[in-house]
């Protein structure tokens, strides 16, 4: 079954186009990175997967529900961790995650559940009542995805998810993020400009300037490059 699948997107903000033509498909409980520079069009994606842009052209659709013809039961699959924390500094992470969870229509003991069972499986099981001010910058990350994870979506979405974290940070939350879709099944769609932040093993997709010019597995692409140089060489001219 697929996790998420899009055909012949096209998107123009005015006559500036920042996707063309875009297609790809990612199984379910798969973990694909979408690598491109600055400017490739990755948030303008993310923007149409969450629709807050309108399609223009093509199609989406989210464990098998169209965006376009069933929108909530598409985004009901869907959850989300932009660049920036969403969370509210002064509460707790519990107090955080109960606010959310109301958002969604879970309340009382489902949401206790549901609470322990998001904050495990982002191993942030003893922080729940900490103020996210208190937390370092790895752990506010965390509690962003344990957010995102609160209606048990199919699919994870995550725009850059590491901006800004030190190099052992970043590491940990690409490991566990790796993990979420190995031991959990959930599809994830993890932007980067970082190729380091790949293995081998996943799925693989390189945009570049609104186009895709690979899709496979990491290995498969990059063969005997490592993958930092071929994608600076597939990127080249990219502004
Ligand atoms: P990425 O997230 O990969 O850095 P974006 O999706 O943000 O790329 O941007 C893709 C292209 O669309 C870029 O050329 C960018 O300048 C342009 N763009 C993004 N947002 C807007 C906007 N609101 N208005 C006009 N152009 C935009
Ligand atoms: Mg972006």
């Amino acid at each position: 079954m697929t996790g998420l699948d899009i055909q012949n997107l096209s998107f123009a903000y005015g006559d500036k186009v920042a996707l063309k033509n875009v297609s790809f498909s990612i199984p379910r409980g798969t973990f694909t990175a979408l690598l491109g520079p600055n400017g490739a069009g990755k948030s303008t994606l993310y923007a149409l997967l969450t629709r807050l842009f309108v399609t223009q052209e093509g199609s989406i659709s989210v464990s098998g529900h169209s965006l376009d013809h069933n929108p909530r039961k598409a985004l009901g699959e869907i959850g989300v961790v932009f660049q920036q924390l969403t969370l509210d500094m002064d509460l707790t992470v519990n107090q955080n995650l109960r606010y959310f969870a109301a958002l969604q229509g879970i309340s009382g003991k489902a949401a206790h559940a549901r609470i322990a069972q998001v904050l495990a499986q982002v191993n942030m099981s003893e922080r729940a009542n900490e103020t996210v001010r208190k937390l370092n910058g790895g752990h506010r990350r965390r509690a962003e995805i344990a957010r995102s994870l609160i209606h048990n979506p199919s699919v994870l979405l995550l725009d850059e998810p590491t901006v800004g974290l030190d190099p052992q940070t970043r590491a940990s939350i690409t490991d566990h993020v790796h993990d979420l879709a190995e031991t959990h099944g959930i599809t994830v769609l993890w932007a980067t400009h970082l190729a380091d932040e790949v293995r081998d093993t996943d799925h693989l997709i390189i945009l570049n300037k609104g186009e895709i010019v690979d899709d496979g597995i990491c290995g498969d692409i990059r063969k005997e490059h490592d993958l930092a140089s071929y994608f600076i060489a597939q990127t080249s001219g990219a502004k």
